[in-house]
């Protein structure tokens, strides 16, 4: 840790259209260090995504900076809301689908491929096809797709919230334990703040558009178990989610 291994600098996005300039982002800065986990959270339609995209070089700043150490540099993962998996491959072939673009595709690289999806109990789906996978199942695949690629840097925009809650708490917390265990850094955009709270170390929270950092907050919880799920229970959580609470719907009692 410690070490920093994205660095955003004062960073501002407009998009432009027929019907003129939205401004998205003004004057966004923070550090990321590496194996950190970091959430951010913000009111609907402040900027988050567009975050994101700027950090996986999708998109240009306007003006600032977006420094990411040599290791990490072309090695993120991205991760969305959909699953994105195609439906006429099998989960082995979606999952696959990075090396084989990239011609990356090694006998190490599907030893990878079994391991992960032994671990995150899908190996005996690989033959099957996206359809025949629960929401919680797909999730997984596409999370397992991402993993493939070795990420160093792992992009989460929403990945959960096509999901009913109660495959949602799983998912996460399942997903939660995989990145924390295998000690990738992460950003999660969520709007879910007590997903926030149980998975992350560290939590932005954005203004309303254009967003700009208003609070950066640690999480230090006293876990009686060391899960996600248990982290719900921590005496910290409450106090936590009031707070992150009160500085989002500030935010909207501030919107005309
Ligand atoms: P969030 O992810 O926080 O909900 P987004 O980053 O998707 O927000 O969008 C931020 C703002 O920019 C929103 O007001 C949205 O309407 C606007 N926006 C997003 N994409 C475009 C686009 N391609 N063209 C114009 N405006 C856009
Ligand atoms: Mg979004």
């Amino acid at each position: 840790m410690n070490q920093p291994i994205l660095e955003c600098k004062n960073i501002c996005f407009s998009y432009h259209n027929l019907n003129g300039e939205t401004r998205a982002l003004t004057d966004i800065s923070f550090q990321v260090d590496r194996g950190e986990f970091v959430a951010i959270v913000g009111p609907s339609g402040c900027g988050k995504s567009t975050l994101l995209s700027i950090i996986a070089g999708l998109l240009e700043p306007e003006s600032g900076e977006i420094i990411l150490s040599e290791q990490e540099k072309n090695r993120i993962g991205y991760m969305l809301q959909q699953d994105h998996l195609l439906e006429w491959r099998t989960i082995w072939k979606n999952i696959l689908l990075g090396p084989e673009i990239s011609k990356t595709m090694t006998k190490e690289k599907e030893q990878l491929a079994i391991k992960l999806l032994s671990d995150y109990g899908l190996l005996k789906f690989k033959d099957k096809k996206p359809s025949e996978l629960s929401g919680g199942m797909k999730q997984r695949a596409a999370l397992i797709r991402t993993m493939v690629m070795e990420p160093g840097l792992l992009l989460l925009d929403e990945p959960f919230s096509a999901l009913d809650y109660q495959s949602r708490l799983m998912v996460s917390a399942d997903i939660g334990n995989i990145i924390r265990n295998s000690g990738i850094t992460a950003i999660l955009i969520t709007h879910d703040l007590s997903e926030a709270i149980s998975l992350a170390d560290r939590i932005l929270v954005l203004k309303r558009r254009p967003a700009t950092i208003k609070r950066d907050i640690p999480v230090h919880l006293t876990l009686p178990e060391a899960s996600p799920l248990g982290a719900r229970n921590a005496p910290e959580f409450q106090e936590l989610f009031s707070l992150l609470w009160k500085e989002i719907s500030d935010e909207y009692q501030g919107e005309q």
